[in-house]
């Protein structure tokens, strides 16, 4: 057995084996001292090899998907070995012959499918990078010779069946796979040499796999997909690239090369075209938290916030649109007009969510089913899912909402898809499944009865009999007197008559005493059998296996039905998640007043009384109203002035300057106080730009969104000490790529530029910027920052406005009034903002100290000459130390109180003396 395990691992090296023996995945030599702690189970031995110990672990093959859960997600790989014949067919080849065992799946973090290894609402993806041609020989051909470097990107959910291809987009390798977040990318070993495909696809969340040369290989690419879906050529399903041709069939074959022989219900690759999505790089796609906060929790998320889909496959689509929003106004307007159906008919939205709530994971199920490690259960849910498809599409054509109102296009697209479900499929599944299903088909008893009648016949013998055992027991303990006779079963004896030991002499004595063969004798108990039993045995043990094996083949004919009609299964699960998504839109725009945005190809970027989502649903939660804000990017925006909000534009900064003719978009520069929410009102233009692109309502009382081709943000930062750069470096990195790469149609957001290095340096650089931005970049822009010295940039920059966060001063504090307005802050309140996050009392003291100095004219100066008249800065320093507190009566008294000893009168009266000595004390 160990030359058979030496040799299974041998072909399997970079993966953990599990070997299968028994009711046990066991795993040997270095992998068991791996998996024991990994998992934290007990390491044993078993055996020598080269006069050594072997090393072994084991796990149960019932527990074993919690075991492979935790190995996949601690990013180990692992190679199933399965008995794949039967310990009695292994005898004939001799005494000492071994069961033939062989790897039947590699589970690898891409390719998994079973639910409780997979997130509900995630696309479990498997992606795949290539590059073709030269990079060297593209950079001097200006990407237009022969040699150009072609990349693309594939990507396959295995446990839906989805499969897309595509360029890989301007913005980069790493912005496209912080699209997708794949679980897996797959690389060529030649590729994973460059720098700067290795930089982007470690700094992602999937793990690795490098692969051969083959896997890629451009010249058999075609052939391997045509063959994989039975068709002469890929160009009915779009034209591919010899890039994304390689790509996807890397995928396909690594699919292949890990679940071996079976074949998981893939869709031919659809392709993206290039830029047809916004781009959002990773750093903003998570300073702007649309998955997770930046702590990492989905709670606090704009999809977490928005997500009012009832079905997993419509929170994986809302995920996948708020991931990729689109960069064409078309198919976002028909989301929207979706939206807007179900907004406007509420009746209908509530109907079509509730018939939602019953539609089970069907892709998923099928895909299971598929790979053959479906059961009952997954059957159950494609008829459980064609149920509620055919169900809403009889609540559209019954009712038609608005009486003879069309259904906009992608509704009707929907309905018609869920018109099309196999009618007989369902039926057949209804009349063949019980109502309760178990997990495991080889549990058996999920055929109804009277579906077949072979079935039927079997199952009524092997109960019929159970009835006959029943009936013998009440005999055998009649004729021998024995009222604890007991005829039970088990594995190795079959059935048997049970009496304690002492009745054993009663049967062995009887008057027939070779009735009550004798076969065990335990402690308690001695064990007979008998002619009549071993024949009962027979027949049950057949009628029990022939009733098994007749639902075995209901389950397959079952499993063939459904494989048959795939397409139409996927089309019809699609729908249903198109539906959920536009009814989750429409929900949260009815409760939150959303609003349709117009979304079209000029430059606008106009929202009237914008919110933060997100903020928005947190003051909520504790009944605080959001201060909605206007922002106008577009050509001929500007900021409302504030008090006078009625004549907008009478504020010196901005009447001074007209609309720019110009047909692009224009920059704010926000100034304002510490806490006033100046990055609150950058970010949720962000997101209502991703809301609204993507096909959602979004929180305002109206926008107006001109395509954005590119969300780049500079938001806050961090050290990446392991790539060598500091908080400073980091924020040139991503200041540098934006003012690099930004195009008219990006949307900017900088939120403090320049803040990590000396005030000179950093207003500098701020400076420059926003001069770029504004004659090279030309894109619509917010920076925020607190260098007010910028301000007097509007003068000379006519598309920069100037917007500022009011706040009021009250009694020595500030009041954040939240609210943007045309104009600039003259200071930023910092002292106060520092007091209220609790800065010791004499620290601020000495702060106002230190700020009167220097803005009594005291700035030419300097701080080197101030602090010759500021103690705080010389040798000489001293704080006044608060007063200690003083002992609290109350708490005096109370220590000296034994309740044990009072009667409840004197605990009243203490009570009362110890609240006359608090009051004493304040
Ligand atoms: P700093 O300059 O110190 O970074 P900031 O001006 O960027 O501050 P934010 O972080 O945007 O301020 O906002 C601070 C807090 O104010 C937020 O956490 C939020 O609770 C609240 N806030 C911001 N904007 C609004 C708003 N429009 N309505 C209500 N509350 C708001």
């Amino acid at each position: 057995m160990m030359a058979q395990y030496i040799e299974i691992k041998a072909a399997n090296p970079d993966s953990l084996l599990f070997y299968r023996m028994g009711d046990f995945y066991e795993l040997f030599f270095d992998d068991a001292a791996t998996a024991s702690r990994a998992l934290g189970i007990t390491l044993t031995k078993r055996g020598k090899h080269l006069g050594a110990d072997i090393p072994m672990c084991g796990v149960p093959v019932h527990a074993a998907d919690d075991y492979l859960q935790r190995l996949i997600a601690a990013g180990f790989r692992v190679a199933v070995c399965e008995q794949t014949e039967n310990p009695a067919a292994a005898r004939k080849r001799g005494a000492k012959a071994v069961v033939r065992r062989e790897v039947t799946r590699l589970v690898t973090p891409g390719t998994i499918t079973e639910d409780s290894l997979l997130d509900e609402g995630r696309n479990s993806f498997l992606a795949a990078y290539c590059a073709i041609g030269n990079r060297a020989s593209d950079s001097r051909t200006g990407g237009q010779g022969p040699g150009t470097y072609r990349e693309a990107i594939a990507w396959i959910d295995i446990s839906t069946g989805e499969f897309r291809t595509g360029p890989v987009p301007t913005g980069g390798l790493g912005t496209v796979l912080a699209q997708i977040d794949p679980r897996e990318i797959l690389v060529p070993e030649r590729l994973w040499a460059d720098a700067a495909v290795r930089g982007a696809i470690t700094d992602c969340n999937g793990s690795e796999t490098l692969l051969a040369g083959s896997f890629f290989d451009s010249v058999t690419a075609s052939d391997r997909l045509c063959s994989q879906f039975d068709v002469a050529t890929m160009d009915s399903f779009g034209a591919f690239s010899r890039a994304e041709l390689a790509a996807a069939a890397a995928v396909v074959s690594y699919v292949e090369k890990t679940q071996i022989a079976a074949r998981p219900p893939i869709s031919p690759p659809k392709r993206d075209q290039a830029n047809q999505v916004l781009t959002i790089d990773p750093a903003t796609r998570g300073n702007l938290e649309l998955f997770q906060t930046l702590s990492g929790s989905r709670a606090g998320s704009l999809v977490a916030t928005i997500d009012k889909t009832v079905t997993s496959a419509g929170r994986r689509l809302l995920a996948r649109q708020i991931a990729a929003p689109l960069c064409d106004p078309a198919p976002v307007n028909a989301r929207l007009d979706a939206v807007s159906h179900f907004h406007d008919n509420t009746p209908q939205r509530e109907k079509v969510r509730s018939s939602l709530k019953s539609a089970p994971d069907i892709m998923r199920a099928m895909s299971r089913l598929a790979l053959g490690r479906g059961g009952p259960r997954d059957l159950g849910a494609v008829r459980d899912g064609l149920a509620a498809g055919r169900e809403l599409a009889r609540q559209f054509c019954e009712q038609p909402a608005n009486g003879t109102a069309r259904l906009p296009e992608l509704l009707g697209e929907a309905v018609a898809a869920l018109q099309s479900l196999p009618g007989p499929l369902e039926e057949r599944l209804t009349a063949a499944l019980s109502d309760t299903l178990p997990v495991m088909r080889n549990d058996g008893g999920f055929v109804q009865r009277r579906y077949r009648n072979d079935l039927d016949e079997a199952c009524d013998l092997r109960d019929e009999s159970r009835k006959v055992v029943a009936s013998l027991q009440a005999a055998y303990a009649q004729k021998t007197g024995i009222k604890s006779l007991k005829i039970r079963h088990n594995n190795v004896l079959g059935y048997f008559v049970d009496v304690t030991a002492i009745h054993a002499e009663t049967l062995r004595a009887g008057d027939d005493e070779n009735f009550f063969i004798h076969r065990q004798t335990l402690a308690n108990a001695v064990r007979f059998n008998t002619t009549e039993l071993a024949e009962l045995e027979q027949k049950i043990a057949g009628a029990a296996d022939r009733a098994l094996r007749f639902e075995l083949a209901v389950f397959d004919e079952l499993c063939a039905d459904v494989a048959a009609a795939t397409a139409e299964i996927r089309a019809g699960a699609e729908a249903l998640a198109i539906l959920d998504v536009a009814a989750s839109h429409a929900e949260m725009a009815a409760q939150n007043a959303y609003v349709r945005p117009i979304v079209d190809g000029s430059m606008a970027l106009d929202i009237a009384a914008g919110r933060h989502p997100v903020v928005e649903a947190a003051l909520k939660q504790t009944a605080q109203a959001f201060v909605a804000n206007d922002c106008a990017l577009g050509p001929g925006g500007r900021p409302s002035a504030g008090e006078n909000e009625d004549q907008p534009g009478t504020d010196a900064a901005v009447s001074a300057k007209k609309p720019s003719r110009d047909q692009i978009g224009r920059i704010w520069l926000i100034t304002g106080p510490n806490m006033a929410g100046k990055s609150t009102f950058l970010r949720q233009a962000a997101l209502i730009v991703v809301l609204a692109q993507s096909g959602s309502f979004v929180p305002a009382a109206s926008a107006h969104i001109g395509i954005v081709d590119a969300l780049c943000s500079r938001v806050g930062a961090a050290d990446d000490l392991a790539r060598g750069r500091s908080t400073f470096m980091v924020e040139m990195v991503e200041t540098a790529a934006i003012l690099n790469q930004a195009s008219e149609r990006a949307l900017v957001i900088l939120d403090e530029i320049g803040r990590g290095t000396a005030t000179f340096d950093g207003l500098s650089i701020a400076w420059a910027t926003i001069e770029h931005l504004h004659d090279v970049n030309r894109c619509r822009a917010l920076f925020a920052t607190h260098y007010h010295e910028l301000t007097a940039l509007a003068a000379r920059l006519d598309r920069l406005d100037l917007a500022t966060v009011q706040v009021k001063e009250w009694d020595g504090d500030v009041v954040f009034l939240h609210r943007v307005v045309a104009g600039a802050a003259d200071r930023s309140y910092g002292i106060q903002v520092a007091r209220l996050a609790g800065l010791p009392d004499a620290v601020i003291a000495r702060a106002r100290g230190v700020l009167e100095k220097l803005e009594d004219g005291d700035r030419h100066r300097g701080p080197r000459d101030i602090a010759k008249d500021l103690p705080l800065f010389s040798a000489t320093v001293h704080y006044k130390i608060p007063d200690l507190p003083s002992v609290d009566p109350a708490l005096e008294a109370l220590d000296e109180l034994d309740p044990d000893a009072l009667s409840p009168r004197q605990a009243l009266d203490a009570l009362y003396t110890l609240k006359t000595a608090r009051k004493q004390k304040s």
